[in-house]
């Protein structure tokens, strides 16, 4: 399973992408996970085949986790896109992501290509893939996705802090992306995640690989010093790219 970091960054990071990345197994299959407003130029660039993304998961749908959306759509429709795709969003999320997904073809009722749109589910398949979700603490509802693919796990929680139902799923990831606002500890009943509560989670599940990521710009150097020389811990950057089957 290979995995590419489009962006790390944080609702309003000024130099760093909005959070997002893709997740590609060894048949070159690929979905992408959130795509909010500059992720769609992070796309451009790296010159993808109109039809490589064959799924869009959004976590939830915070604008910095969607409001790329009509612009990603507007591109393949641009450049004629035929294959179809599947958006896979919480039900209650649905309506409010196809008022968005529709700028990208209006007027036209339908575009180049068919979109077919998929409930997140507990616990689903998708082409041999097996897929995981669970209830993140975050403002609105989340849900983190554990990927096993290719006999490997990926987990990624989105967006908020960890809860019983996303540790379980963090457990026996060969690699977790955990989303870290801030350095200093937050209030328990925060909406974010905070360094101060990876390094317990880091411990207490014995991750094998974790990535901290969407940390605000104003706390991003001092959790990178923090995990510095630290072989299991890593600040997550635009940009960056993994191979499980090589980790
Ligand atoms: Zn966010
Ligand atoms: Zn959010």
């Amino acid at each position: 399973m290979k995995i590419d970091v489009l962006g790390s960054g944080s609702a309003f990071a000024k130099s760093k992408n909005t959070a997002a990345i893709t997740v590609t197994d060894a048949a070159g299959k690929m979905w992408l996970v959130d795509c909010g407003p500059t992720i769609p130029r992070a796309l451009f660039n790296r010159n993808l085949p109109l039809d490589a993304i064959q799924v869009i998961y959004f976590s939830h749908i915070h604008p910095d986790h969607c409001a790329g959306l009509p612009a990603l759509i507007n591109y393949w429709k641009s450049f004629q896109r035929s294959a179809p795709l599947t958006i896979i969003c919480q039900p209650e999320h649905r309506a409010a992501l196809q008022s968005i997904a529709c700028l990208g073809y209006w007027p036209e009722q339908t575009t180049t290509f068919e979109i077919q749109w998929l409930d997140t589910e507990d616990s689903f398949s998708w082409q041999g893939w097996q897929l995981q979700t669970a209830e993140t603490q975050h403002e609105i509802s989340n849900r983190a996705i554990l990927f096993s693919v290719d006999n490997q796990r990926l987990f990624y929680s989105g967006d908020g802090r960890p809860t019983k139902a996303s540790r379980a799923l963090m457990k026996d990831a060969d690699l977790a992306f955990q989303e870290c606002a801030c350095f200093t500890e937050l209030a328990a009943d925060d909406s974010h995640g905070d360094f101060v509560d990876c390094q317990k989670l880091a411990e207490e599940l014995q991750i094998n690989r974790l990535g901290l990521y969407h940390c605000w710009d104003e706390e991003v150097d001092k959790i990178r010093a923090a995990v510095a020389g630290n072989e299991k811990q890593f600040v997550s950057e635009d940009g960056l790219q993994l191979d499980l089957s090589r980790l």
